[in-house]
Protein backbone atom coordinates (compact mmCIF):
# COMPACT_ATOMS: atom_id res chain seq x y z
CA UNK A 1 0.00 0.00 0.00
CA UNK A 2 1.15 4.09 -0.36
CA UNK A 3 0.22 7.21 -0.71
CA UNK A 4 -0.39 8.82 -3.99
CA UNK A 5 1.02 12.38 -4.37
CA UNK A 6 0.55 14.65 -7.53
CA UNK A 7 2.08 17.99 -7.49
CA UNK A 8 0.40 20.29 -10.27
CA UNK A 9 -0.27 18.12 -12.62
CA UNK A 10 -1.12 19.40 -15.70
CA UNK A 11 -2.65 17.89 -19.41
CA UNK A 12 -2.91 19.38 -22.33
CA UNK A 13 -4.26 17.98 -25.91
CA UNK A 14 -3.47 20.29 -28.58
CA UNK A 15 -4.60 23.24 -27.48
CA UNK A 16 -6.88 22.34 -24.88
CA UNK A 17 -5.97 22.24 -21.08
CA UNK A 18 -8.05 18.94 -19.56
CA UNK A 19 -6.47 19.44 -16.17
CA UNK A 20 -4.30 22.30 -14.85
CA UNK A 21 -2.14 22.25 -11.73
CA UNK A 22 -3.39 19.47 -9.76
CA UNK A 23 -2.55 18.37 -6.45
CA UNK A 24 -3.33 16.48 -3.92
CA UNK A 25 -1.70 13.37 -1.34
CA UNK A 26 -3.99 10.41 -1.16
CA UNK A 27 -2.75 9.09 2.37
CA UNK A 28 -1.85 5.39 2.49
CA UNK A 29 -5.10 3.51 2.82
CA UNK A 30 -7.95 6.15 2.36
CA UNK A 31 -10.61 6.07 -0.02
CA UNK A 32 -10.69 8.96 -2.42
CA UNK A 33 -13.72 10.04 -4.93
CA UNK A 34 -12.90 12.76 -7.85
CA UNK A 35 -16.41 14.03 -8.47
CA UNK A 36 -17.35 16.83 -11.14
CA UNK A 37 -19.26 17.48 -13.93
CA UNK A 38 -18.64 15.36 -17.71
CA UNK A 39 -15.29 16.63 -19.41
CA UNK A 40 -13.98 17.91 -15.96
CA UNK A 41 -10.57 15.95 -15.99
CA UNK A 42 -11.38 13.07 -14.04
CA UNK A 43 -10.84 10.18 -16.11
CA UNK A 44 -7.88 12.08 -17.27
CA UNK A 45 -5.92 12.46 -13.72
CA UNK A 46 -6.86 8.90 -12.90
CA UNK A 47 -5.36 7.66 -16.28
CA UNK A 48 -2.23 9.78 -15.95
CA UNK A 49 -1.61 8.12 -11.95
CA UNK A 50 -2.29 4.87 -13.82
CA UNK A 51 0.44 5.40 -16.76
CA UNK A 52 -2.06 5.65 -19.63
CA UNK A 53 -1.76 9.14 -19.90
CA UNK A 54 1.38 11.56 -19.88
CA UNK A 55 1.18 14.90 -17.45
CA UNK A 56 2.33 17.76 -19.68
CA UNK A 57 4.02 19.29 -16.59
CA UNK A 58 3.75 18.86 -12.64
CA UNK A 59 5.55 15.30 -10.63
CA UNK A 60 3.07 12.27 -9.67
CA UNK A 61 4.59 9.90 -6.62
CA UNK A 62 3.27 6.45 -5.67
CA UNK A 63 4.79 5.81 -1.96
CA UNK A 64 7.85 7.99 -2.59
CA UNK A 65 8.93 6.90 -5.80
CA UNK A 66 8.36 9.39 -8.54
CA UNK A 67 6.38 7.94 -11.36
CA UNK A 68 6.63 9.97 -13.79
CA UNK A 69 7.94 8.22 -17.28
CA UNK A 70 7.56 4.83 -15.31
CA UNK A 71 5.75 2.22 -17.35
CA UNK A 72 1.75 1.48 -16.29
CA UNK A 73 2.46 -1.97 -16.02
CA UNK A 74 5.61 -1.19 -13.41
CA UNK A 75 3.19 1.13 -11.50
CA UNK A 76 1.52 -1.37 -8.86
CA UNK A 77 -2.21 -0.50 -9.55
CA UNK A 78 -5.25 -1.65 -10.70
CA UNK A 79 -7.00 0.78 -12.76
CA UNK A 80 -11.23 -0.54 -12.99
CA UNK A 81 -13.09 0.61 -15.68
CA UNK A 82 -17.09 1.02 -16.29
CA UNK A 83 -16.71 -0.90 -19.07
CA UNK A 84 -15.68 -4.12 -17.65
CA UNK A 85 -13.57 -5.55 -20.43
CA UNK A 86 -12.84 -9.49 -19.69
CA UNK A 87 -11.41 -11.79 -21.93
CA UNK A 88 -15.17 -13.59 -23.26
CA UNK A 89 -13.12 -16.83 -24.23
CA UNK A 90 -11.88 -17.39 -20.71
CA UNK A 91 -13.49 -18.34 -17.56
CA UNK A 92 -14.23 -16.73 -14.27
CA UNK A 93 -11.04 -18.37 -12.66
CA UNK A 94 -8.82 -17.96 -15.93
CA UNK A 95 -9.78 -14.28 -16.08
CA UNK A 96 -8.75 -13.92 -11.84
CA UNK A 97 -5.81 -15.95 -12.93
CA UNK A 98 -4.57 -14.15 -15.93
CA UNK A 99 -2.47 -11.24 -14.72
CA UNK A 100 -0.92 -13.35 -12.44
CA UNK A 101 0.05 -16.08 -14.42
CA UNK A 102 1.70 -12.98 -16.78
CA UNK A 103 4.20 -12.52 -13.49
CA UNK A 104 4.78 -16.45 -13.36
CA UNK A 105 3.54 -17.23 -10.43
CA UNK A 106 2.97 -20.58 -9.34
CA UNK A 107 0.36 -22.50 -9.98
CA UNK A 108 -0.80 -23.36 -6.43
CA UNK A 109 -0.32 -19.70 -5.62
CA UNK A 110 -2.63 -18.57 -8.44
CA UNK A 111 -5.43 -21.03 -7.20
CA UNK A 112 -5.26 -19.75 -3.33
CA UNK A 113 -5.49 -16.41 -4.34
CA UNK A 114 -8.20 -16.52 -7.11
CA UNK A 115 -10.00 -18.52 -4.31
CA UNK A 116 -9.56 -15.96 -1.86
CA UNK A 117 -10.44 -12.59 -4.36
CA UNK A 118 -13.28 -14.75 -4.98
CA UNK A 119 -14.89 -15.59 -1.62
CA UNK A 120 -14.28 -11.56 -1.03
CA UNK A 121 -16.60 -10.69 -3.97
CA UNK A 122 -18.96 -13.47 -3.66
CA UNK A 123 -18.00 -14.78 -7.13
CA UNK A 124 -16.93 -18.16 -5.67
CA UNK A 125 -19.89 -20.42 -7.13
CA UNK A 126 -18.73 -18.55 -11.05
CA UNK A 127 -15.54 -19.81 -11.24
CA UNK A 128 -16.12 -21.83 -14.04
CA UNK A 129 -18.75 -19.97 -15.92
CA UNK A 130 -17.67 -17.92 -19.34
CA UNK A 131 -18.37 -13.91 -18.94
CA UNK A 132 -21.46 -14.09 -21.63
CA UNK A 133 -22.90 -16.46 -18.78
CA UNK A 134 -22.70 -13.84 -16.17
CA UNK A 135 -25.04 -10.59 -15.33
CA UNK A 136 -23.41 -7.12 -15.45
CA UNK A 137 -23.41 -7.09 -11.47
CA UNK A 138 -21.45 -10.35 -11.63
CA UNK A 139 -19.17 -9.42 -14.45
CA UNK A 140 -18.28 -5.90 -12.62
CA UNK A 141 -17.81 -8.38 -9.65
CA UNK A 142 -15.07 -10.26 -11.95
CA UNK A 143 -13.19 -7.31 -12.82
CA UNK A 144 -12.93 -6.04 -9.46
CA UNK A 145 -11.64 -9.40 -8.34
CA UNK A 146 -9.31 -9.22 -11.30
CA UNK A 147 -7.98 -6.04 -9.60
CA UNK A 148 -8.11 -7.42 -6.26
CA UNK A 149 -5.81 -10.73 -6.50
CA UNK A 150 -3.01 -8.55 -8.08
CA UNK A 151 -2.60 -7.07 -4.52
CA UNK A 152 -2.16 -3.80 -6.23
CA UNK A 153 -0.16 -0.92 -4.00
CA UNK A 154 -3.30 1.40 -5.29
CA UNK A 155 -6.79 0.78 -6.85
CA UNK A 156 -8.22 3.14 -9.76
CA UNK A 157 -11.69 2.94 -10.08
CA UNK A 158 -13.58 4.83 -13.26
CA UNK A 159 -17.14 4.70 -12.78
CA UNK A 160 -17.02 1.21 -11.91
CA UNK A 161 -20.92 0.96 -11.33
CA UNK A 162 -22.49 3.26 -14.40
CA UNK A 163 -23.25 0.18 -16.39
CA UNK A 164 -25.10 -1.45 -13.43
CA UNK A 165 -28.94 -1.06 -12.66
CA UNK A 166 -30.14 1.12 -9.52
CA UNK A 167 -30.63 -1.84 -7.21
CA UNK A 168 -27.56 -3.54 -8.08
CA UNK A 169 -25.22 -0.20 -8.08
CA UNK A 170 -26.64 0.33 -4.57
CA UNK A 171 -25.94 -2.83 -3.30
CA UNK A 172 -22.26 -3.41 -5.29
CA UNK A 173 -21.42 0.59 -3.55
CA UNK A 174 -22.18 -1.34 -0.34
CA UNK A 175 -19.91 -3.88 -1.03
CA UNK A 176 -17.05 -1.98 -2.63
CA UNK A 177 -16.98 -0.38 0.68
CA UNK A 178 -16.88 -3.46 2.86
CA UNK A 179 -14.35 -4.60 0.73
CA UNK A 180 -12.45 -1.51 1.38
CA UNK A 181 -12.84 -1.74 5.16
CA UNK A 182 -11.18 -5.48 5.12
CA UNK A 183 -8.39 -4.73 2.19
CA UNK A 184 -7.28 -1.04 3.59
CA UNK A 185 -6.08 -0.29 -0.20
CA UNK A 186 -5.26 3.30 -0.94
CA UNK A 187 -8.24 3.48 -3.92
CA UNK A 188 -8.95 6.68 -6.21
CA UNK A 189 -12.43 6.26 -7.82
CA UNK A 190 -14.45 8.53 -10.20
CA UNK A 191 -17.47 9.15 -10.63
CA UNK A 192 -20.09 11.82 -11.34
CA UNK A 193 -22.57 10.98 -9.16
CA UNK A 194 -22.94 12.13 -5.80
CA UNK A 195 -24.32 9.52 -4.02
CA UNK A 196 -21.44 7.78 -4.60
CA UNK A 197 -18.86 10.27 -3.66
CA UNK A 198 -20.69 11.10 -0.42
CA UNK A 199 -20.91 7.67 0.97
CA UNK A 200 -18.02 6.35 -0.36
CA UNK A 201 -15.51 9.02 -0.06
CA UNK A 202 -13.02 9.87 3.27
CA UNK A 203 -12.40 12.66 1.35
CA UNK A 204 -13.83 13.83 -2.04
CA UNK A 205 -12.25 16.22 -4.38
CA UNK A 206 -14.41 18.13 -6.43
CA UNK A 207 -13.32 19.25 -10.23
CA UNK A 208 -14.57 21.94 -12.72
CA UNK A 209 -13.12 22.72 -16.17
CA UNK A 210 -10.04 20.93 -15.13
CA UNK A 211 -9.30 22.64 -12.04
CA UNK A 212 -10.08 21.46 -7.78
CA UNK A 213 -12.95 23.50 -6.53
CA UNK A 214 -12.57 22.08 -3.00
CA UNK A 215 -11.23 18.77 -1.21
CA UNK A 216 -12.85 17.84 2.03
CA UNK A 217 -14.93 15.28 3.90
CA UNK A 218 -18.03 14.38 2.84
CA UNK A 219 -19.77 16.25 5.14
CA UNK A 220 -17.11 19.47 4.89
CA UNK A 221 -18.22 19.73 1.36
CA UNK A 222 -22.13 19.52 1.39
CA UNK A 223 -22.27 21.58 4.57
CA UNK A 224 -19.43 24.36 3.48
CA UNK A 225 -19.10 24.53 0.29
CA UNK A 226 -16.26 26.76 -0.82
CA UNK A 227 -18.79 28.17 -3.89
CA UNK A 228 -21.70 28.03 -5.92
CA UNK A 229 -20.36 25.22 -8.42
CA UNK A 230 -19.40 23.19 -5.42
CA UNK A 231 -22.85 23.90 -3.33
CA UNK A 232 -24.97 22.95 -6.61
CA UNK A 233 -23.04 20.25 -7.61
CA UNK A 234 -23.71 17.91 -4.92
CA UNK A 235 -27.29 16.90 -3.63
CA UNK A 236 -30.41 15.79 -5.02
CA UNK A 237 -32.23 17.58 -5.31
CA UNK A 238 -29.70 20.54 -5.51
CA UNK A 239 -29.60 23.07 -3.32
CA UNK A 240 -32.02 25.60 -4.24
CA UNK A 241 -29.95 29.52 -5.19
CA UNK A 242 -32.43 32.83 -4.75
CA UNK A 243 -31.43 35.86 -6.37
CA UNK A 244 -31.46 38.47 -3.83
CA UNK A 245 -30.57 41.91 -2.83
CA UNK A 246 -29.29 43.05 0.33
CA UNK A 247 -30.51 46.25 1.62
CA UNK A 248 -29.88 47.46 5.96
CA UNK A 249 -30.24 44.01 7.23
CA UNK A 250 -33.03 42.07 4.83
CA UNK A 251 -32.39 40.41 1.12
CA UNK A 252 -35.10 41.11 -1.15
CA UNK A 253 -36.04 38.51 -3.21
CA UNK A 254 -38.35 39.72 -6.44
CA UNK A 255 -41.02 41.09 -3.87
CA UNK A 256 -40.61 39.67 -0.46
CA UNK A 257 -37.77 40.10 1.77
CA UNK A 258 -35.64 37.67 4.11
CA UNK A 259 -34.01 38.44 7.37
CA UNK A 260 -30.12 38.08 6.92
CA UNK A 261 -28.40 36.68 9.49
CA UNK A 262 -26.68 38.65 12.81
CA UNK A 263 -23.18 36.98 12.02
CA UNK A 264 -23.37 38.27 7.83
CA UNK A 265 -24.82 41.73 8.16
CA UNK A 266 -21.38 43.49 8.82
CA UNK A 267 -19.69 41.53 5.81
CA UNK A 268 -22.56 42.44 3.75
CA UNK A 269 -23.42 45.89 4.88
CA UNK A 270 -20.58 47.65 2.55
CA UNK A 271 -22.02 46.59 -0.26
CA UNK A 272 -25.49 47.68 0.57
CA UNK A 273 -27.51 47.15 -2.36
CA UNK A 274 -25.99 45.07 -4.38
CA UNK A 275 -27.39 41.12 -5.38
CA UNK A 276 -26.60 38.14 -4.26
CA UNK A 277 -27.31 34.79 -4.90
CA UNK A 278 -28.54 32.40 -1.68
CA UNK A 279 -28.53 29.01 -1.15
CA UNK A 280 -30.34 26.61 1.38
CA UNK A 281 -30.53 22.99 0.97
CA UNK A 282 -34.51 21.71 0.72
CA UNK A 283 -34.10 20.29 4.21
CA UNK A 284 -33.94 23.57 5.80
CA UNK A 285 -37.03 24.92 4.37
CA UNK A 286 -40.30 23.85 6.36
CA UNK A 287 -44.21 24.21 5.95
CA UNK A 288 -44.43 27.05 8.44
CA UNK A 289 -46.90 25.50 10.98
CA UNK A 290 -49.39 28.43 12.15
CA UNK A 291 -47.89 29.31 15.63
CA UNK A 292 -44.99 30.84 13.95
CA UNK A 293 -43.89 33.26 11.92
CA UNK A 294 -43.06 32.56 8.01
CA UNK A 295 -40.54 34.35 6.05
CA UNK A 296 -41.67 33.66 1.90
CA UNK A 297 -44.93 32.47 0.36
CA UNK A 298 -44.69 30.62 -2.39
CA UNK A 299 -47.17 28.99 -5.45
CA UNK A 300 -46.60 25.29 -5.27
CA UNK A 301 -46.26 23.16 -8.90
CA UNK A 302 -45.85 19.93 -8.00
CA UNK A 303 -45.96 17.11 -5.52
CA UNK A 304 -43.67 13.99 -5.58
CA UNK A 305 -44.98 11.20 -2.99
CA UNK A 306 -41.87 9.66 -1.85
CA UNK A 307 -43.36 7.65 0.89
CA UNK A 308 -42.00 8.81 4.08
CA UNK A 309 -41.74 12.52 3.16
CA UNK A 310 -43.50 13.91 -0.03
CA UNK A 311 -40.93 16.63 -2.20
CA UNK A 312 -42.70 19.64 -2.61
CA UNK A 313 -41.20 21.85 -6.20
CA UNK A 314 -42.75 25.71 -5.69
CA UNK A 315 -42.24 29.18 -7.28
CA UNK A 316 -41.74 32.38 -5.66
CA UNK A 317 -45.35 33.40 -7.29
CA UNK A 318 -44.79 35.78 -10.69
CA UNK A 319 -41.27 35.18 -10.51
CA UNK A 320 -39.19 32.24 -12.46
CA UNK A 321 -37.60 31.30 -8.90
CA UNK A 322 -37.77 27.33 -7.94
CA UNK A 323 -37.83 26.13 -4.44
CA UNK A 324 -37.61 22.32 -3.53
CA UNK A 325 -38.49 21.32 -0.32
CA UNK A 326 -39.95 18.19 1.70
CA UNK A 327 -43.06 17.86 3.87
CA UNK A 328 -43.90 15.39 6.25
CA UNK A 329 -45.60 12.44 3.53
CA UNK A 330 -49.16 12.37 5.14
CA UNK A 331 -49.08 16.21 4.25
CA UNK A 332 -52.35 16.91 1.70
CA UNK A 333 -52.02 19.62 -0.36
CA UNK A 334 -52.61 20.42 -4.33
CA UNK A 335 -50.85 22.53 -6.98
CA UNK A 336 -51.60 25.53 -7.21
CA UNK A 337 -52.03 26.13 -3.01
CA UNK A 338 -50.21 29.01 -1.53
CA UNK A 339 -47.52 27.77 1.16
CA UNK A 340 -45.98 29.73 3.44
CA UNK A 341 -42.67 28.41 4.19
CA UNK A 342 -39.97 29.06 6.85
CA UNK A 343 -36.34 28.94 6.35
CA UNK A 344 -33.82 27.57 8.69
CA UNK A 345 -31.43 30.94 8.36
CA UNK A 346 -28.46 29.36 10.11
CA UNK A 347 -27.86 26.93 7.24
CA UNK A 348 -28.60 29.89 4.54
CA UNK A 349 -25.41 30.53 2.41
CA UNK A 350 -24.73 33.93 0.55
CA UNK A 351 -22.45 33.48 -2.53
CA UNK A 352 -20.48 36.41 -4.32
CA UNK A 353 -22.47 36.69 -7.67
CA UNK A 354 -19.37 37.39 -9.87
CA UNK A 355 -16.76 34.95 -8.55
CA UNK A 356 -19.46 32.30 -7.05
CA UNK A 357 -17.31 32.14 -3.58
CA UNK A 358 -19.03 31.88 -1.07
CA UNK A 359 -19.25 34.70 2.08
CA UNK A 360 -18.54 33.78 5.82
P1 LIG B 1 -16.56 12.09 -18.30
O1 LIG B 1 -17.23 12.18 -16.97
O2 LIG B 1 -17.45 12.54 -19.43
O3 LIG B 1 -15.85 10.80 -18.56
P2 LIG B 1 -14.11 13.39 -17.42
O4 LIG B 1 -14.34 14.34 -16.30
O5 LIG B 1 -13.54 12.07 -17.08
O6 LIG B 1 -15.41 13.25 -18.31
P3 LIG B 1 -11.85 13.63 -19.21
O7 LIG B 1 -12.19 12.40 -19.98
O8 LIG B 1 -10.70 13.57 -18.29
O9 LIG B 1 -13.13 14.16 -18.43
O10 LIG B 1 -11.62 14.81 -20.26
C1 LIG B 1 -11.21 16.12 -19.86
C2 LIG B 1 -11.11 17.01 -21.09
O11 LIG B 1 -10.04 16.58 -21.91
C3 LIG B 1 -12.35 16.97 -21.98
O12 LIG B 1 -12.57 18.26 -22.46
C4 LIG B 1 -11.96 16.01 -23.09
O13 LIG B 1 -12.64 16.34 -24.27
C5 LIG B 1 -10.46 16.26 -23.21
N1 LIG B 1 -9.76 15.05 -23.67
C6 LIG B 1 -9.66 13.88 -22.99
N2 LIG B 1 -8.90 12.99 -23.70
C7 LIG B 1 -8.53 13.62 -24.83
C8 LIG B 1 -7.73 13.24 -25.98
N3 LIG B 1 -7.17 12.04 -26.05
N4 LIG B 1 -7.57 14.17 -26.96
C9 LIG B 1 -8.11 15.41 -26.87
N5 LIG B 1 -8.86 15.82 -25.82
C10 LIG B 1 -9.07 14.96 -24.82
Amino acid sequence: MAKVELQDISRQFDRAIAVENISFTVPDGEFWVLVGPSGCGKSTILRTIAGLETATSGHLYIGETLMNGVPARQRDVAMVFQNYALYPHMTVFENLAFGLKMRQVEDSAIAQKVEKAARSLAIEHLLQRKPKQLSGGQQQRVALGRAIVREPQVFLLDEPLSNLDAQLRDETRAELKQLHTRLGITTIYVTHDCVEAMTLADRIVVLNRGRIQQIGSPHAIYNRPKNLMVATFLGNPPMNILRAIYIDGTFEIHDQTLPCPLTLRERLQPKNGQRFDLGIRPEHIRITPSTEQSHLTVKLDILEPLGRETLIRATLPQSDILLNFYSDGNWQGSPGDTLSIHLDLDHLLVFDPGSGKTIH
